[in-house]
């Protein structure tokens, strides 16, 4: 026990030391419990990954690699650290001889940002999936008037988009434009597209140009690990990812750089992912967090995952399904993923207004661009996700229950729209005294709490912060 005056609080609980911040990290347990939550991109981790990311590990400083650090006191850091690399590579059944992996990333972007500073010089030319066609930020965006991400403010880019009529990545247009741009790396992976990779066309592509392969596999990595999407290690030069999306980790990012023989082309690679992540881009690493990855490695290297894989592209199939029986347009007409893209025009309905109803019903999505789309402003569909429901033990048919909510609430969206008119601040008031949207979120919210909740016990939050 803490017994000076000036250390008070060291020992106390967040209930005890800051009532605020604990309600409202109740509150949101709540809303997770009580939402239906669709969001591509998230996932609800385990108790074990909580515990890990919430140690004592996140005291310390351990800048440089296991067994090169700038401080002292890092033996437990280094053995777990270690473990990490070694468990990341078992989980992407990769040999130590072929591959390697930086585990320090913060996030995807530094990730992302910590390869392209390995793999290029300034401004050398990247092509990644555009933005509007599904692709990320940290692939290169920018718009007419402005570079956005720091990969388009740095590097030179020229994105690569989908057939803008059947929403497939158009190859055969990114190999003509590559032929002309000649770019030094070529970046695979989205955000938002429901198809697989064809990584061999693009290992093609890229060796007409002796460019970089690097594979962005942020949303998918789960469904890699569980070999139940085809495989970007076969043909990459450099695999990135985030580690808390399919693969139901914590908040980071990892790196894995192919290894050759010295004097071959790739051979320095360990040294300059290792370089670029620290001390180019990052300071000391979040050994918590890669605890926690850790954790989340070990548990995705095991049966159960390839099950949890597997359900989560049936329950992808099986809401897509459900809803184009129920007369929707889904972009590429269905899934091979995790994910559900939801073309809304046909129905003169926006992603925005879609999102908005959502929320009131308890159904958590965003909205999403879709090809073709006229304003990058307007986006005309929603994205949809299986990853967290499934972690809560959804099947098929929970999600065709699901699309039947989804179908009740732009129903009544579109109902809403005939009285209010267009604009977004009339329909969002117009919801708020909708009986209609009263009636459906009692229903989701009775449908959400009858599933479990993994890493917590709902019934630990307290009666006051129920009010979700
Ligand atoms: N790459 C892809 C494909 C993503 O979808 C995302 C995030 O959604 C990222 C990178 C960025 O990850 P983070 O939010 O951890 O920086």
């Amino acid at each position: 026990m803490v017994a000076e005056q000036w250390n008070a609080g060291l020992n106390t609980t967040l209930e005890e030391e800051d009532k605020e911040i604990y309600d409202l990290v109740q509150r949101e347990k709540w809303r997770q419990y009580s939402c239906l939550e669709l969001i591509a991109s998230e996932n609800f981790t385990s108790q074990a990954v909580m515990e890990a990311n919430g140690s004592a590990l996140t005291n310390k400083y351990s800048e440089g690699l296991p067994g090169a650090r700038y401080y002292g006191g890092n033996e437990y850091v280094d053995q777990i650290e270690n473990l990490c690399r070694k468990r990341a590579l078992e989980a992407f059944h990769l040999t130590p001889e072929q591959w390697g992996v930086n585990v320090q990333p913060y996030s995807g972007s530094t990730a992302n940002f910590s390869a392209l500073t390995a793999l290029l010089a300034p401004h050398d030319r990247i092509m990644g999936l555009d933005l509007p066609s599904g692709g990320h930020l940290t692939h290169g965006y920018a718009t007419a008037k402005k570079k956005v991400s720091s990969s388009a403010i740095y590097f030179e880019s020229l994105p690569y988009q989908v057939d803008m009529k059947t929403g497939f990545i158009d190859y055969d247009k990114l190999e003509q434009n590559a032929a002309l741009y000649r770019p030094k790396l070529i970046i695979c992976g989205a955000s938002a597209y429901a198809r697989d990779w064809d990584y061999a066309r693009l290992r093609k592509i890229a060796d007409q140009h002796s460019a970089y392969l690097m594979a962005d596999i942020a949303h998918i990595s789960g469904l890699v690990a569980a070999q139940e999407a085809n495989n970007p290690f076969e043909f990459c030069d450099v695999v990135t990812t985030t580690t808390h999306k399919t693969l139901r980790g914590p908040r980071a990012g990892l790196i894995f750089f192919r290894r050759a023989p010295k004097g071959e082309k790739n051979s320095d690679l360990e040294d300059r992912v290792n370089f670029a992540v620290f001390p180019s881009n990052q300071g000391g690493p979040h050994n918590n967090t890669i605890a926690a990855i850790a954790v989340a490695l070990k548990q995705a290297a095991g049966p159960e995952f390839k099950q949890y894989a597997r359900q989560v592209k049936a329950n992808a199939i099986a809401l897509a399904e459900a809803l184009k029986s129920k007369g929707y347009k889904i972009v590429t007409d269905g899934t091979e993923n995790h994910l559900v893209l939801w073309d809304l025009r046909p129905n003169a309905l926006t992603g925005s207004k879609m999102e908005k109803i959502c929320d009131y019903v308890n159904i958590t999505l965003n909205k999403n661009a879709v090809h073709g789309d006229s304003s990058a402003l307007v986006p005309g569909g929603v994205r949809l996700g299986t990853p967290a429901l499934t972690s809560r033990g959804f099947k098929e048919a929970d999600f065709e229950k699901v699309a039947d909510f989804l179908d009740r609430a732009a129903k009544i969206a579109i109902n809403v729209q005939k009285t209010t008119g267009k604009l977004i601040k009339d329909f969002v008031v117009a919801l708020e005294s909708n009986e209609d949207v009263k009636a459906l979120r009692g229903e989701v919210e009775a449908f959400a709490r009858s599933f479990a909740m993994p890493g917590f016990d709902p019934a630990s939050v307290p009666e006051s912060c129920r009010d979700h």
